[in-house]
């Protein structure tokens, strides 16, 4: 009968030619471990000094590694680099789901190639070359409603990378009641389903980043310390630092065994409405403009009602953002508030716009759903009317299409469309107040 023992070292050779393979059996040999007596019909792992692992006990260690290897995943050199589209490819990409916004668009592409191309030149250890390729955070400004968050998970979804969202609104500094800074890096560590070396490489949008502005720009005076702080501490994160995270989120324990995740690779992309820094950036031009470009810069800006094209890190200062965190954000673009014809083209041309969701949905049923041209203007009308923007296109058309969604399936027609008349008669009151409240 062969040994049911085999050694560690001759196991990996052999199980090429032969998975069974084994050596000879020690008699009466024990388990190194549990101390169980082994027949020599049970199967073993026998190591190098002569050490014996049965059965049950390598059981054991494999459920705890394969725990531990959750909770700290091996790093190992494994990772592929990012697939790392061409600027002009990621912005076609983005064209298929976000309307408008091309120069945010146009900022972002080139922004997150070059982050990329970083990221994968210098896992590739160029170690001659001395020139560090500084990180690219980004920071977008912009009314509520027009798109950053979607370009951001729409950039992640393209790469394929982790991405989270964090509101800065609750973020706090260490020690105050709320959510530590570091705890972003929690929730970034979970989207990479707690792999650290692909969070390593994740995206963190930070959104309502304007919210811990300092109320005052100037220092001195009423120091809005709370924001400040909070400011300060994602001074490191975003830099890149070592951080050390409890796994499963929440806040630290002192006993809590933590990760350690670096965010040198990791793409910050920030972003807030920043209401009124266009005062600070008007005032800034007429300060500093003269002449020609004075009226040039006026006219240009009257005319489609933006300052916020011409931002700049200044006027983020004066806002309220602290110089360094500022610094901290090299990348800067701006979103335009959409207009009618963009929330028109919201509601109907992007991959997942609305309306093909709900002709998708009827078209599962065997109905075929037209929209009379009229209905979208009239959608649009009211979410202009009721100042809730893109998001508000769904509240709105959700309300009108419940009743449809509850009659057509019963109504045995292979064909439905939907009128303004119905949709007019279906916009009542209670909507009316719903989207009030809800801006
Ligand atoms: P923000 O982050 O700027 O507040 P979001 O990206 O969250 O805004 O937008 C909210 C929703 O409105 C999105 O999920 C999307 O459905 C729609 N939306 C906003 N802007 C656009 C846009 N430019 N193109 C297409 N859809 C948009």
């Amino acid at each position: 009968m062969r040994s049911a023992f085999v050694s560690l070292s001759v196991m990996e050779k052999d199980k090429r030619k032969d998975g069974n393979a084994r050596i000879q059996a020690k008699d009466r040999a024990r388990c190194s471990f549990c101390g169980k007596e082994l027949d020599g019909k049970e199967p073993a792992v026998q190591g190098g000094d002569g050490a014996i692992l049965c059965r049950e006990c390598a059981r054991i260690a494999q459920r705890y590694f394969a725990e531990i290897e959750k909770e700290f995943p091996s790093k190992g050199n494994t990772l592929d680099p990012i697939k790392l589209k061409k600027p002009q490819e990621i912005k076609l990409f983005l064209d298929q789901y976000v309307i408008g916004q091309d120069e945010a668009k146009k900022i972002l592409s080139v922004a997150v190639y070059n982050h990329y191309k970083r990221l994968n030149y210098s896992s590739e250890r160029h170690e001659a070359d001395q020139t560090e390729i500084e990180k690219s955070n980004i920071l977008m400004v912009g009314p509520t409603g027009t798109g950053k968050t979607l370009l951001v998970r729409s950039i992640a979804r393209l790469l394929d990378v982790p991405f989270c969202i964090a509101d800065a609104t609750v973020l706090t500094e260490a020690g105050y009641v709320g959510e530590d800074v570091d705890s972003i890096l929690s929730r970034l560590l979970q989207a990479a389903d707690f792999d650290v070396a692909q969070a390593e490489r994740g995206i963190i949008f930070i959104d309502e980043i304007d919210k811990i502005a300092r109320k005052s720009s100037n220092p001195s005076i009423t120091r809005d310390v709370s924001g400040e702080g909070v400011q300060q501490a994602l001074l490191k994160l975003l830099e890149g630092t070592d951080a050390l995270v409890p796994p499963q989120g929440g806040r630290k324990h002192p006993n809590a065994e933590m990760v350690k995740i670096n965010t040198r690779h990791i793409l910050f992309i920030g972003g807030g409405s920043f209401d009124g820094i266009e005062r600070h950036i008007a005032s800034r031009m007429n300060r500093t403009a003269i002449g020609y470009k004075k009226d040039k810069e006026r006219r240009s800006a009257d005319e489609d009602g933006s300052v916020l094209k011409y931002i700049s890190p200044q006027d983020l200062r004066s806002y309220g953002m602290i110089p360094e965190l500022v610094g901290r954000f090299p990348v800067l673009t701006w979103l335009a508030e959409l207009d009618h014809a963009a929330l028109r083209n919201i509601l109907t041309e992007p991959k997942n716009a609305l309306v093909r969701q709900y002709k998708q949905l009827f078209a599962i049923d065997g109905v075929n759903l037209e929209f009379d041209a009229e209905v979208y203007d009239f959608v649009v009308e009211k979410a202009l009317e009721f100042n809730i923007g893109a998001r508000g296109l769904r509240s709105i058309m959700e309300a009108m299409m419940n009743e449809l969604m509850y009659e057509i399936p019963s109504l045995g027609v292979k064909e439905y469309r939907v009128t303004l008349d119905y949709v007019k008669s279906h916009f009542g009151k209670d909507l009316s107040e719903k989207l009030k409240n809800s801006r």
